[in-house]
């Protein structure tokens, strides 16, 4: 979401005639999009900002925004801070350029966010946020070929943990109709994968002559020319409808991956999480997606050291990986944030080193699960999209050596790395897996 955030941020400034820089002391503005969701993606901004302190010495007329959920959160604190000029929430994100043409000419800070974040916001605001997605869709993309469209914003779950739906506000579903047009138009323009996002995107629900669901959305946009791979990220466990698995067995170009986060395997974990499904619930439904959609890949996130989460229920998590046989899992230590119902109500009684240490067991079980799972594609020859050149040196004993080492993805999102030309990026190439471990499949261009 914040990726797709920056990309509109970044292209509208760029058709107002500024150019993006990649080193701070060439910039004339720096903006810091942000992420509330845990203490530690916080405190690097404030670590940043102390930089920035020191570069503003030299340059005055440095001009400082920080933008989304921290901004949203934290509002006139942030702006109080010596090194900031202008704090906008994610809900102001098309207000940007206006709130730097305007803190250049008045010089004085600027600060746009929204008093009342959980009251549902006016239809016209709705069509304004619209409208900026709409025309800065195009220009920047984070890799060749493919393309975030948001469907949904905010979130209404409150999931006792999480920052979210406190600085995203309610949850609003965009019409198809503009989602269609943008996929249409993203296509055209040679966009090859499109992935729809939302923070429970399953949810998703217009009402317009009829109701439009995610699954009428997969339907309609895999008629369109051109576009070869679609997925969806992330859903929520809860209210999970068989449509959207009968759409990805039925449609070729949805992607056979489902990334959907059951944060724990223990019933009083959950239940305090108010996650609103059991264990149980959670394992049927995955194989029920199983047998509706027979090679689906799965992905999940857990959240360790949640207030109370005993051994046995640490135990119950690391049981729930093992059943349900992740392609991967996302690992996060519990952080209290201030104003959800855990932090307000509940104890953080997990010592740190616990947390510590339950984070790398599960880290352990979801590498071994994934060990094993990846060495069925020794000798398979996949289809994947590339991303481009691979940023990380990885040993493969490939052909092709000569040429730079690629990585890109394949439909069920498993990294593939293989060497060939760097002109292949955006494009899909077919190759041979000669070997595997626990994150990577290593090939060879078939
Ligand atoms: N809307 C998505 C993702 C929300 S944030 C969803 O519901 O799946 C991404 C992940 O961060 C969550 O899935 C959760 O695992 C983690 N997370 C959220 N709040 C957290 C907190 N307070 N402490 C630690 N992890 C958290
Ligand atoms: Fe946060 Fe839960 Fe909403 Fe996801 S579904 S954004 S975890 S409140």
């Amino acid at each position: 979401m914040n990726k797709l955030d920056s990309a509109l941020v970044s292209s509208a400034l760029a058709q107002q005639g500024y150019e993006l820089t990649d080193k701070a002391t060439d910039a004339d503005v720096i903006i810091i999009n942000t992420c509330s969701v845990r203490e530690h993606a916080e405190d690097r901004v404030f670590s940043n900002l102390g930089h920035i302190k020191h570069l503003k010495k030299d340059r005055p007329q440095l001009l400082v925004a920080v933008i989304g959920c921290m901004a949203q959160r934290l509002g006139e604190e942030l702006l109080s801070h010596d090194s900031v000029d202008i704090v906008a929430g994610p809900t102001q994100i098309d207000e940007i350029p206006a709130l730097i043409t305007r803190a250049l000419a008045e010089h004085q800070k600027q600060l746009s966010v929204t008093d009342e974040i959980r009251r549902q916001p006016p239809d016209e605001r709705e069509s304004e946020l619209d409208d900026f997605e709409v025309a800065y869709d195009s220009d920047k993309h984070h890799l060749k070929s493919q393309a975030f469209i948001r469907v949904m914003r905010g979130c209404n779950n409150f999931c006792s943990y999480c920052i979210v739906p406190y600085v995203r506000g309610p949850e609003v579903s965009r019409p198809p109709a503009v989602i269609f047009e943008q996929a249409r138009r993203l296509a055209e323009q040679g966009i090859r994968q499109i992935t729809l996002l939302g923070q429970t995107v399953n949810s998703y629900r217009y009402k317009g002559a009829r109701i439009y669901t995610l699954a009428d959305l997969l339907e309609q946009i895999s008629e369109i020319e051109g576009l070869h791979w679609i997925r969806f990220i992330t859903s929520h466990p809860g209210k999970f409808e068989e449509s959207i698995l009968n759409a990805m067995a039925t449609l070729p170009k949805v992607c056979p991956y489902l990334h959907i986060p059951a944060q724990s395997g223990s019933n009083k974990i959950l239940k305090a999480m108010n996650r609103g499904y059991t264990a149980e619930q959670y394992i049927e439904l995955m194989d029920k997606a199983r047998a509706i959609v027979p090679d689906l890949a799965i992905a999940g996130d857990f959240i360790v050291g949640f207030p109370g989460e005993t051994d046995e229920d640490f135990q119950a998590t690391e049981h729930m990986i093992r059943r349900v046989r992740y392609k991967n899992c996302f690992i996060f230590k519990y952080s209290p944030r201030p104003g959800t119902r855990a932090e307000q109500k509940l104890a953080d009684d997990v010592p740190a080193e616990v947390k510590q240490q339950r984070n790398v067991r599960l880290l352990e079980v979801v590498n071994q699960i994934a060990e094993a799972n990846n060495r069925v594609f020794e000798g398979r020859t996949l289809e994947v999209l590339v991303e481009g050149p691979s940023k990380k040196a990885h040993l493969n004993k490939a052909e092709h050596l000569n040429e730079p080492q690629l990585i890109g993805r394949t439909a069920h999102d498993y990294i593939v790395v293989f060497n060939g030309p760097e002109s292949l990026t955006g494009q899909f190439v077919n190759v041979r897996i000669v070997k595997t471990s626990a994150l990577t499949l290593f090939g060879e261009l078939a």
